[in-house]
């Protein structure tokens, strides 16, 4: 008999008859182990990312988890990431060489936006910054060697649309790759890779997660693309553990009933809050008062998702009170999960800018970010009208 250590060592193998998991099996492995030398050898040699040979390249899991948001995405591949932020600029760097130039939407994450502004440039990559989200700015931006045009599904910090089929074609006709950050409105709200995005970024943190309880990301498009993405991935190493992709698959699960309710209880917040005389402008392209509302209507027809900005206007220290008074919502970084979140960013998020940097990309003093959840819609009403005083 072998000793206690020995059995103490996890045996995987259940000889008793029965059926199939519902539940994909966690392989909380980081290796894989072979008989035969051979065998290893050449699962090495004919791709790192293709076989289960070392978890940081592959493992069942991840597997599974990328299977589903490759098909839920309508793309052929997915490539997962323990990080929003891993899937950029993993994306990013297998996209962009020295010497190459790319286009950036004035609308972006602040994550990105330093990717874009530091990042890059010491990686010998010319960066140039649109002065809006739209198509005519983005293709101005563009030169004879730019490779590739970056944009998000719903931008920061206003909510704004990029009109994703008119930009692909475009980028199409220039050889310039369409890379879409699509984490705003999630692949139930917008498929980019349908709409002809090249490359479509998720940070599973937010909807896909979609719980507040883990930190992801994914990149998706064809096959081809998919396997440089997982060539870089492998080297620069942001992989996201076993447990984690699980539990985005369990997220994956109810992000059609979460988006549902979560759309229509942002409408009638939209609603109330743009009618409140303590509001000076609400930013939620589910208005028609968006200056995107069309493209809304053709691009996400399910619902202008959960996230919104609304301008206070007591200013700075009315926008502070908001995020401190509510009670049913929570103050927090972080969107897209079960909690509606508030944060004031002139106060919180973007206090190392001055005024006028910070309204230069449309952070005004009063405005707040909402990333609206699944409470009862009724209490969410409540509690705002109480933060606003009403
Ligand atoms: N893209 C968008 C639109 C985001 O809002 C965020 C984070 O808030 C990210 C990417 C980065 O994702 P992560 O925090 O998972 O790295």
């Amino acid at each position: 008999m072998t000793g206690f250590t020995t059995r103490s060592l996890p045996d995987p193998e259940d000889p008793r008859p029965g059926g199939a998991p519902l539940s994909v099996p966690i392989h909380q492995t980081a290796t894989f182990a072979f008989p035969d030398a051979a065998e290893l050898a050449e699962l090495i040699s004919s791709g790192k990312g293709e076989s289960y040979v070392y978890s940081r390249w592959q493992n069942p899991t991840r597997a599974a988890l990328e299977r589903t948001v490759a098909g839920l995405e309508g793309a052929e591949a997915a490539v997962s990431f323990s990080s929003g932020m891993a899937a950029i600029t993993t994306t990013l760097a297998t996209l962009a060489r020295a010497g190459d130039h790319v286009v950036f939407s004035s609308d972006l994450y602040g994550g990105t936006f330093a990717t874009a502004s530091k990042l890059l440039p010491r990686w010998g990559v010319e960066v140039s910054l649109a002065a809006s989200h739209r198509t005519d700015d983005l293709l101005a931006a563009m030169r004879d060697d730019t490779t590739v045009c970056y944009v998000e599904t719903i931008g920061n910090p206003r909510c704004s649309l990029a009109d994703l089929p008119a930009l692909a074609d475009e980028c199409r006709r220039r050889s310039v790759r369409l890379v879409v950050d699509n984490t705003f409105a999630s692949p139930y709200l917008c498929r980019p890779a349908e709409l002809g995005a090249d490359v479509v970024i998720e940070s599973s943190t937010k909807y896909l997660g979609g719980h507040h309880d883990l930190v992801g990301g994914l990149a998706c498009g064809t096959a081809g693309l998919m396997r440089e993405v997982r060539e870089v991935s492998i080297d620069l190493g942001g992989t996201p553990s076993p447990f984690d992709a699980w539990l985005t698959m369990r997220g994956i699960a109810t992000l059609a009933i979460r988006l549902g309710r979560i759309c229509a209880s942002a409408l009638r917040l939209a609603e109330m809050l743009e009618s409140h005389p303590s509001v000076a402008r609400v930013w939620y392209p589910g208005l028609p008062t968006h200056p995107d509302h069309d493209l809304a209507r053709r691009l996400l027809p399910r619902g202008a998702s959960g996230m919104m900005a609304v301008e206070l206007a007591g200013g700075l220290e009315a926008g502070r009170r908001f995020c401190e008074t509510v009670r049913v919502a929570r103050m927090a970084a972080s969107l897209g999960g079960v909690h509606t979140l508030v944060i004031h960013p002139a106060t919180v998020t973007h206090t190392q800018l001055g005024r006028s940097e910070r309204e230069a990309i449309g952070v005004t003093d009063g405005l707040l970010r909402i990333s609206v959840g699944i409470e009862d819609v009724e209490d969410l009403l409540e509690d705002f009208a109480g933060a606003l005083g009403g």
